[in-house]
């Protein structure tokens, strides 16, 4: 979503949050915004930190390298995140960070000069009490690691709440590799329970981080996932899929496809007959041309933007609930709090611990927003973003903003 699309969104929202032109200015707009031009071998590489909103506390998001990064993506992500720590009620704020770089065109020793020089042009205004930031797309637990030693070198202070995702024994937190597919988990089992619906089909778009680990949690707790897929194609198997089996498939041969089973694209498998279709894969791939041939019932979004608005109102005119992409995959961001948490505390949290706070977590952020939907007929996502923007609003009151 550009920031564009962000004002529409808003446009949109205002009325039924009851935004005043004050609230709206105050969400459409980032706080600060830091550039950068970081040089390595020679070669510019521009580099972003967006600080969108800090009513509810220090900014919180990831720093992403790709060739695609851009101040407006950048943006948008950093809006994004202050509705998703929001949705997951974090005691944080949104931001996002970003370098347009190939990292597969650096060696190592050129990644960690461009990531310590990342920290030495943005470290004034980071810090576990200001801003966190985290991984993203092709940023990995070593840059987490080498940022925060340049940080604290910087600042001569130890402080590994500054940024979270980080190894296990740089202050990392346990279950963080798995956070965003069990949280999506505890989402979906406290919908079904609400929805009385005992059937667990399941289809799973994408085996990646986010599918695979769905995947696996599913088929542990009885459910059958019958259909997996990847970027190579899909697999199914209407009686179920032996997913540790599957998962030694993935990982010897790169994809689920040579796993024996019947073949199908990734277009049958959203339109299968399931009871539950998770997207762990891209976005847009639900729209307005298959929307209508969606056979689950309900639909957890695991990836960032599966649905388009369009497929949005023919799924709620079909009935089918739509958990959303802020909630559903909000584990991911709720056990790097648990991470920043711990470092401030100066604890580590056993595996139990963790995971019993995200289920608290999951389960209460789900049951405010099923609340307010039982009382409109709006779809399930704008009631989330309904109530999430009266958050921010609220806590912007709070410290006397509007
Ligand atoms: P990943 O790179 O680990 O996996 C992506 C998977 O999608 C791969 O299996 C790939 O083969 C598959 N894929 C690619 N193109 C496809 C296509 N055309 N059709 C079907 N499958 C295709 O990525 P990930 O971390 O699992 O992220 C997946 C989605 O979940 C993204 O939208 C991401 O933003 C979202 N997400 C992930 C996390 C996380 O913690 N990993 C957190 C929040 C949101």
């Amino acid at each position: 979503m550009t920031l564009a699309n962000i004002q529409q969104f808003l446009t949109k929202l205002a009325p039924l949050a009851n935004l005043s032109k004050k609230d709206f200015q105050l969400l459409a707009t980032p706080e600060h915004v830091w550039k950068a031009e970081l040089e390595v071998s020679g070669k510019k590489y521009p580099a972003y930190r967006v600080q969108w909103n800090s009513a509810r506390g220090p900014y919180k998001g990831g720093i992403r390298f790709h060739p695609g990064v851009d101040i407006d993506e950048v943006s948008s992500l950093a809006f994004w995140m202050s509705i998703k720590t929001a949705v997951a009620d974090l005691p944080l704020g949104g931001g996002k960070g970003g370098v347009t770089c190939n990292p597969k065109d650096l060696n190592e020793k050129q990644l960690e000069e461009l990531s310590r020089k990342f920290i030495r042009a943005f470290y004034k205004h980071l810090g576990s009490d200001k801003d966190i930031p985290a991984p993203d797309v092709y940023t990995t637990p070593q840059i987490m690691a080498w940022m925060l030693d340049e940080f604290e070198k910087l600042t001569g202070k130890k402080d590994p709440g500054m940024i979270t995702g980080k190894p296990l024994d740089k202050g990392g937190s346990l279950v963080r590799d798995i956070a965003t597919a069990l949280g999506g988990v505890f989402i979906l089992e406290e919908a079904l329970a609400k929805m009385k619906m005992k059937e667990k089909t399941v289809a799973v778009q994408g085996f990646g981080n986010a599918g695979m680990n769905m995947a696996e949690l599913l088929a542990e707790r009885g459910f059958k996932v019958i259909a997996v897929s990847d970027s190579k194609g899909g697999i199914m198997d209407k009686d179920g899929l032996d997913i540790p089996k599957l998962v030694m498939v993935k990982n010897a041969t790169s994809s689920v496809v040579n796993y024996p089973g019947k073949k199908i694209s990734n277009e049958e498998l959203l339109e299968m007959k399931v009871d539950i279709l998770v997207p762990a894969a891209l976005d847009n791939v639900i729209h307005k041309d298959n929307a209508a041939k969606v056979k689950a019932q309900l639909i957890l979004e695991l990836a960032n933007g599966p649905t388009t608005p369009e497929a949005d109102v023919i799924l709620h005119k079909n009935g089918i609930l739509v958990l959303p992409d802020v909630l559903a995959n909000s584990g991911g961001v709720t056990v790097s709090c648990f991470e920043w948490q711990q470092n401030l505390a100066g604890e580590k949290w056993s595996e139990k611990d963790v995971t019993s706070k995200l289920r608290k977590k999951m389960v209460t952020a789900f049951n405010k927003i099923w609340e307010l939907h039982q009382t409109n007929d709006e779809d399930f996502r704008t009631n989330t973003y309904v109530l999430t923007v009266k958050k921010i609003i609220e806590a912007e009151r709070k410290r006397g903003k509007v």
